[in-house]
């Protein structure tokens, strides 16, 4: 049972590529991404969190070993706790 799972903050993350190339598990994917994206060039903001290429992980693979945090020059991977099951 896993205690922690990295996560991605796509604010941060530019899609570099450094932390799928270096899992070992080969646990970190890119994700085709078949947005339409006619949405962004309405929004006055532009906060529209649509990106061309999306990462996601393949946790069952992961083995938390923290590889991936440690490449990111963005720091944009961070670990998430998985909460314990009280019994
Ligand atoms: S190494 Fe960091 S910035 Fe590069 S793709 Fe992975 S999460 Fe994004
Ligand atoms: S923690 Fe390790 S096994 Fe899990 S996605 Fe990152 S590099 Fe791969």
């Amino acid at each position: 049972m896993k205690e922690k799972i990295p996560v991605i903050d796509f604010a941060k993350c530019t899609t570099c590529g450094k932390c799928v190339d270096i899992c070992p598990e080969k646990a970190i994917h890119r994700a085709q991404n078949d947005s339409c994206a006619r949405c962004i060039k309405y929004c006055i903001s532009l906060t529209i969190p649509c990106k061309p290429d999306i990462l996601h992980f393949d946790y069952e693979n992961c083995t938390s070993c923290g590889d991936c945090l440690s490449v990111c020059p963005e720091k944009a991977i961070h670990w998430y706790a998985i909460p314990v099951e009280k019994k």
